[in-house]
């Protein structure tokens, strides 16, 4: 997630202290980043994946299942037994938000070979053995919720009261109505923050405690890093529907399948002013978004026109930037980030050498959790520009993650070869990931999509095609489609991403057995999208449903918990099958070999 380094964490007033610091500084490390290495280009693909695992521990005697706080150590563990004696390991173990979390990658990043999509599920595998190898007795590595820390208490802080979180609950047969919690050790802040048929949270752990699926890739240059970041942009929510896996809060049954808008409002540190809840006094600025939250501004020219959502910026940074050469687009994302304090300073960190090192440029960059992240190369390194999808929802196997980072990574190839066209103005994109965290929004949801995705023609990474020449967007240019008709496609309305994925597969040169894995997971999205299989999401709530314990009264008992995580575990160790989530038969995984490149 970021900022998790080592030293010595100054509190809420010195880090306030240092906020201009910080973002001055951050601002000079990035001018060095791009004047150096602005032209690098004809980098290759590289990409790869995050997961985040949580740590549990089974009591079986008393059925019970807690989460266990023993990330530190693990991590300790597994990197000594790891990239620390050497360094071409194939996991890497960094530590996550809670102190029950733990993140795994690939220890190399992947190449842009075909033959490495069928290396994927392998060193999910091992990662997930790996992290097992080392825990105690009844301990397993799994998926759920919270705890804080020094970064929650400086949210806290800089907000000036504690977040609320408020979930809609599912309103079951025997759900009270209105549902109204009562709070017993409650000292008012609860009963005043909670809404009736809410699940109400109070704490950064409710949101920044659950886990995700992330993407990243290196792009051959910056034009097609910005081109790649608005692309995605436009499929995160459709993406994130698809990935749901987060239906229960705080022991209850909510009405949504997605934890974006929890993260958001747990990490929501804006000011009351800056909420718009007062005049602004001792603030800057009315901040519509939350730190965590869906990207407000389009990178590449193709964009600009799309950009059609209110952005606050710094003007004194963007003025800057304006002036070192940097182009309105680029200048203005950047100003947009900055508005943000930093949220943790180490005392050993705050005075850096701005040509050599960016952690100032990062402390900002890294806690602007968006659904896209467009990554300068860092200084001094071999790495080139990247954006990062962050959408996706964990989901219960390594076949599924393999499934949807696959998916992903072919789409961004798909996307370069055709110069396909995704852009919709971006409050549709914002409606959209509204949309994408309701309940059985797969099936249910309509999401705003472009018509005619190739309709940008020539519209190539340095310029836009003809089509989207002019001012204005056309209102015909994007409607209204379910997800079954995006993904699978729909004859005379839209052609659909698979269909467009396995064209291009068709003509790529890919030994069988690759060929068979990617189809497999393939299948295992087009299945999802059309609502054959379930989203984890729906599967959990189908569990609970049907659990003997259940009352319909959307209430989730420890014990119900228990078995649900239990099943869970079994399911990823292989030791339980579930073909109404993950079919039957394609889930299998040997290794793979050689074969052409992307
Ligand atoms: N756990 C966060 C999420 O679910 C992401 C933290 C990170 O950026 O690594 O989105
Ligand atoms: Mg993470």
């Amino acid at each position: 997630m970021g900022l998790l380094s080592q030293g010595s964490p100054l509190s809420w007033e010195e880090t306030r202290r240092h906020a201009e610091h910080v973002r001055r500084h951050g601002i000079i490390q990035f001018l060095h980043i791009y004047r150096a290495l602005r032209d690098r280009h004809k980098d290759v693909l590289k990409w790869g994946d995050e997961v985040e695992y949580m740590l549990v521990k089974f009591d079986h005697e008393n059925k019970k299942v807690r989460l266990v706080l023993c990330g530190e150590e693990v991590l300790q563990t597994l990197q000594d037994k790891g990239e620390k004696v050497n360094p071409n390991h194939p996991t890497l173990w960094r530590p996550e938000y809670g102190s029950y979390m733990i993140e795994g990658t690939p220890g190399q990043p992947y190449g842009g070979t075909m033959s490495e999509f069928n290396t994927v599920q392998d060193n999910m595998r091992k990662r997930r053995q790996e992290a097992a190898s080392v825990l105690k007795e009844n301990e397993a590595v799994c998926t759920v919720t919270s705890f804080p820390s020094t970064l929650t208490r400086n949210i806290r802080h800089r907000r000036g009261e504690k977040v609320v979180i408020n979930v809609p609950i599912f309103k079951d047969k025997n759900t009270p109505s209105p549902f109204i919690e009562k709070f017993p050790n409650d000292d008012g802040e609860a009963a005043k923050a909670a809404k009736p048929d809410y699940i109400y949270m109070d704490a950064m752990g409710f949101g920044m405690g659950n886990c995700c699926l992330q993407v990243t890739f290196q792009a051959c240059s910056i034009a097609e890093a910005r081109y790649l970041y608005d692309q995605l942009a436009t499929i995160c929510p459709i993406v994130m529907a698809l990935s749901a896996a987060s239906p229960f809060y705080r022991g209850y049954v909510s009405d949504i399948d997605c934890r974006w808008g929890v993260i958001s409002a747990s990490v929501d540190d804006r000011t009351r002013e800056e909420r718009g809840l007062e005049p602004l006094k001792n603030n800057h600025y009315r901040i519509s978004k939350s730190r965590y939250d869906s990207i407000d501004s389009y990178l590449s020219e193709c964009g600009e026109k799309y950009n059609d959502i209110d952005l606050t910026i710094d003007k004194d940074i963007y003025e800057h930037l304006i002036k070192e050469g940097i182009d309105h687009l680029l200048a203005q994302h950047i100003a947009h980030l900055f508005i943000r304090d930093p949220l943790t300073l180490f005392e050993e960190k705050i005075h850096l050498d701005d040509a050599n090192e960016s952690d100032h440029f990062e402390n900002i960059q890294s806690t602007n959790w968006q659904t896209m992240r467009f990554k300068p190369p860092p200084p001094n390194s071999d790495i080139g520009w990247r954006v990062e999808f962050r959408p996706m929802e964990v989901q219960l196997t390594d076949f599924e993650n393999s499934a949807y980072v696959v998916f992903v990574v072919l789409l961004t190839r798909v996307i370069l070869s055709y110069k396909l066209d995704f852009l919709i103005p971006l409050s549709k994109v914002d409606e959209n990931m509204k949309v994408a965290q309701k309940r059985d929004a797969v099936r249910q949801g309509m999401f705003y999509f472009r018509k005619d995705i190739c309709k940008g023609g020539n519209a190539v990474v340095d310029g836009c095609g003809s089509a989207q020449n002019g001012t204005g967007t056309d209102a015909e240019e994007y409607t209204l489609m379910s997800i079954d008709t995006i993904i699978n496609g729909k004859e005379g309305v839209f052609p659909g991403l698979i269909p467009i994925l396995n064209s291009y597969l068709e003509n790529m040169e890919v030994d069988v057995d690759t060929r068979c894995t990617i189809l497999n997971y393939l299948k295992l999205i087009k299945k999802r999208a059309s609502g054959e299989l379930m989203t984890v999401a729906r599967w959990m709530r189908e569990f609970i449903a049907q659990h003997p314990d259940y009352k319909q009264d959307s209430v989730i008992t420890d014990e119900m918990n228990y078995s649900l995580i239990w099943k869970c575990n079994q399911i990823a160790q292989g030791q339980a099958e579930c073909p109404e989530l993950l079919g039957v038969g394609f889930n299998k995984k040997q290794s793979g070999n050689k074969t052409g490149s992307l």
